[in-house]
């Protein structure tokens, strides 16, 4: 085997396309110039569209998980009640991340493979009478694949007077998110996973009532205080130095998906997943997530076969057939899980190639299906079969 050129499925980071990669090797500008400001406000302005909003959508230099204690320290009020809308591992993160920052925290927890029910929300909040100030969950849980109905969890927040705080760091530009339409208060997502490039950002947008709440907010906070962003922003700049390869990066990447389309973006990840699911039960695996209308279309969670061993199928795959996936993530989920990763710079040829090396690996590690050896070859057809059934459909 070539050892470099693997098909990188992970949940993030994804791969990086060549036009990112070489925007991100140009020479080093002075951050406080006019030619970065440039650079700045281009990139702003294609992030709004990005988030579908009109506000001011800013670019920390930190991992996606920072969206966390940014989206918190600013708009909700030390010390407030809060409710962690819990469908996997990283609802788990937040919810821990909002009690070590003093929040009293409400949990709303659902079984893994599972999205979270608006009227379930609707009713924690109408219990507490008022008292919870932000409701906060992912628009994609990334460790179970399973996405979230945001829009409709984010109208009963409204109707209760809590914002609606939303990690999109699997999701944005991917799915179907509309900040401003659907109510969103705050969103946020990383560099790495749909946006096609190297970790090390995280960005962020907030709506005006969030806004109108950042004063009472009187949580402390200085690296990430979004205020220090908005006055440096008016001048096309950053309080701190700003990752400026990165940000030419960013810059290359939403280019591509603007040329694409931001619709076509999204239309391009419904027909990757919807490939990958039909593969994966065409092969006789299960999903974790077993309603289709909440799947995931960036990344799927596939079960292990009971008579197969999650780190020898992936040790197999990675090794002999050249494709990574992620493990299970959380501890219940380590070993009974693996996802494919679905998500930026990717098109329904590397879900062919990714659903490939599944049944291979299995076939190598001898699985069966109701007695008999898996066929490899039936999971690609059946996607296949999607695809071409879309292109027809035009
Ligand atoms: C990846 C991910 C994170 C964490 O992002 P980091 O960049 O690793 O800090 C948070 N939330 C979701 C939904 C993710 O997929």
């Amino acid at each position: 085997m070539l050892k470099e050129k693997v098909a990188l499925h992970l949940a993030g980071p994804t791969p990086v396309p060549p036009q990112v990669a070489a925007a991100m090797i140009m020479p080093m500008i002075n951050h406080r110039s006019e030619k970065f400001s440039v650079l700045a406000k281009d990139v702003a302005s294609k992030l709004q569209a990005l988030f579908r909003t009109q506000e001011q959508v800013y670019v920390l230099a930190s991992s996606g998980s920072s969206g966390w204690e940014t989206a918190m320290v600013n708009f909700v009020p030390a010390g407030a009640k809060v409710l962690n809308v819990v469908i996997g591992d990283f609802g788990e993160r937040w919810s821990k991340a909002n009690a070590e920052l003093g929040y009293a925290v409400e949990h709303l927890d659902y079984e893994p493979g599972t999205a979270a029910r608006p009227a379930e929300v609707a009713e924690v909040l109408s219990k507490h009478q008022g008292s919870i100030k932000a409701v906060c969950l992912q628009h994609n849980e990334t460790s179970t694949g399973v996405s979230n109905p945001v829009k409709e969890i984010a109208a009963e927040a409204a109707k209760h007077g809590a914002l609606v705080l939303v990690d999109g760091v699997s999701s944005v530009g991917a799915l179907p998110l509309h900040m401003d339409e659907w109510g969103v208060d705050v969103a946020f997502t990383g560099s790495q996973k749909t946006l096609m490039c190297p970790p090390g950002m995280m960005i962020i947008a907030a709506s005006k009532r969030a806004w109108a709440q950042a004063e009472e907010a009187h949580t402390p906070k200085f690296y990430f205080s979004l205020k220090e962003y908005r006055k440096s922003y008016d001048k096309g700049q950053t309080p701190q130095t700003p990752p400026i390869s990165l940000y030419y990066g960013l810059q290359a990447a939403l280019n591509m998906l603007a040329e694409e389309g931001w619709e076509q973006v999204q239309e391009r990840h419904h027909l990757m997943g919807e490939m990958c699911r039909a593969g994966i039960k065409a092969a006789g695996l299960d999903l974790l997530c077993t309603e289709e209308q909440f799947a995931s279309d960036t990344l799927t969670a596939v079960m292990v076969p009971e008579s197969v061993e999650a780190s020898a199928f992936l040790k197999v795959a990675r090794d002999t057939f050249g494709v990574i996936y992620a493990a299970g993530q959380g501890k219940t989920l380590k070993e009974r899980i693996f996802r494919i990763g679905h998500m930026g710079y990717m098109t329904p040829n590397d879900v062919l190639v990714a659903l490939s090396a599944v049944e291979n690996s299995l076939a190598i590690l001898g699985y069966k299906i109701q007695g008999y050896n898996i066929q490899p070859g039936k999971a690609v057809a059946a996607a296949q079969a999607v695809w071409l059934e879309a292109v027809r459909q035009g």
